[in-house]
């Protein structure tokens, strides 16, 4: 296999909404890994929290801007996170979130194609919207309300998904398209609205844990670390082109685009998860229900066949042990 771009080479690495939840432990990553980091951020839902023991560090930059204005660059690799990804900050500006994911999604493909850099798209789950095919694979195309709250990020993320296909077929961008599903672990919003936050939240201060509907809805939760892990993989995945470096023009055979799934196939129903988490922090919290929010889809668990062979990977973290470890970090907020 080439490896004129491989991972182990030292590049420079744009994490867009690196001071977010996944994009702090990504730029966490690259810079264990040897290379460096910009890390551009409007801090719409990321934190300075989450960034602060990298700055200073001599191969970390912390750039203060929005995506929805161009962004001129030089970088090797660019991963592209920047999105509000719970519901309720999505929901708080929906316009705003439709323009991150559309005149955004434009901006960071047309530095990668000016630059000729390599470009990582975090698509989401979502684009399978209340899905009829279970467990997902890539192929299945989706049941999206195009009108609907949630449609702002479902059909933005669709979009880009649509603008990153067509970067690479028009202009030969080399791209990777993931389609993440729930991720959750350290430096989540305690107040993003969502279930394993404020699930833990709740059960930490002894108040009521709030299940929306009956709690039978399913999702399928990936610890942090797995998720990281994957995300490497799929963005160093090359295969053999049989073209030297030095006659490098396609950079589209570089490797496998996606889109590809990356999550954890085990499926667990909210019910289950309230009841975990109350376990695990030996809460007295009861359980309330509350009306279930429009368009939350009833199931959601991916096919990551296509993540096993082609990255040969798999989520290891069991269930309980990245919740203990989530509890863990909201405690230390806490105290
Ligand atoms: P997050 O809200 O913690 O991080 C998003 C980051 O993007 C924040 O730091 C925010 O300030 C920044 N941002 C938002 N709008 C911006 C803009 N216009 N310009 C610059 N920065 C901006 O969310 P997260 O959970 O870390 O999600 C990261 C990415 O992964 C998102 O694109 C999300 O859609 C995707 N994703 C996440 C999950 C999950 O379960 N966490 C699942 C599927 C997809
Ligand atoms: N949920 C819940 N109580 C909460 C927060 C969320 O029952 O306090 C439910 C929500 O309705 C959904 C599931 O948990 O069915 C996952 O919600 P989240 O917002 O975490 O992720 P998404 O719906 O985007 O997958």
């Amino acid at each position: 296999m080439y490896t004129y771009c491989s991972y182990n080479i030292p590049k420079r690495i744009l994490v867009t909404g690196g001071a977010g939840f996944i994009g702090s432990h990504l730029c966490e990553r690259l810079l264990d890994d040897g290379h460096d980091v910009i890390c551009l951020d409007n801090f719409f839902t990321g934190t300075k929290k989450n960034i602060q023991h990298l700055l200073g560090l001599p191969r970390f930059e912390m750039i203060r801007h929005d995506i929805t204005q161009p962004v001129l660059l030089e970088v090797d690799w660019i991963f592209n996170l920047a999105c509000p990804a719970s519901p309720i900050h999505y929901q708080y500006n929906p316009v705003k979130t439709i323009k991150v994911n559309v005149l955004g999604t434009l901006n960071i493909l047309g530095l990668a194609k000016r630059v000729r850099a390599r470009v990582f798209q975090a698509s989401t789950s979502e684009v399978y919207g209340d899905p009829e095919l279970h467990p997902q694979t890539e192929d299945y195309w989706g049941n999206v309300n195009p009108i609907g709250k949630r449609s702002c990020y479902d059909e933005g993320k669709r979009v880009a998904e649509t603008l990153f296909f067509d970067y690479m077929r028009q202009n030969k961008v080399d791209i990777k398209v993931a389609r993440i599903f729930n991720t959750y672990g350290p430096r989540m919003q305690p107040d993003d609205g969502r279930v394993v936050s404020n699930f833990i939240v709740q059960a930490l201060a002894g108040n009521p844990v709030t299940i929306y509907g009956d709690g039978s809805q399913t999702r399928s939760f990936t610890y942090i670390d797995d998720m990281i892990e994957a995300v490497i993989r799929f963005m160093d995945h090359e295969v053999n082109t049989g073209v030297k470096p030095d006659d490098y023009t396609s950079p589209v055979l570089s490797g496998f685009p996606g889109p590809l799934n990356l999550g954890n196939p085990d499926e667990t129903s909210i019910a289950d998860i309230a009841r975990t988490i109350i376990d695990l922090t030996g809460s007295s919290s009861v359980i309330i229900h509350e009306k279930l929010p429009e368009d939350d889809p009833r199931q959601r668990c991916p096919d990551i066949s296509l993540a096993e062979n082609t990255l040969n990977w798999h989520p290891v973290t069991k269930l309980d042990t990245g919740l203990m470890k989530t509890v863990q970090y909201f405690q230390k907020g806490i105290a």
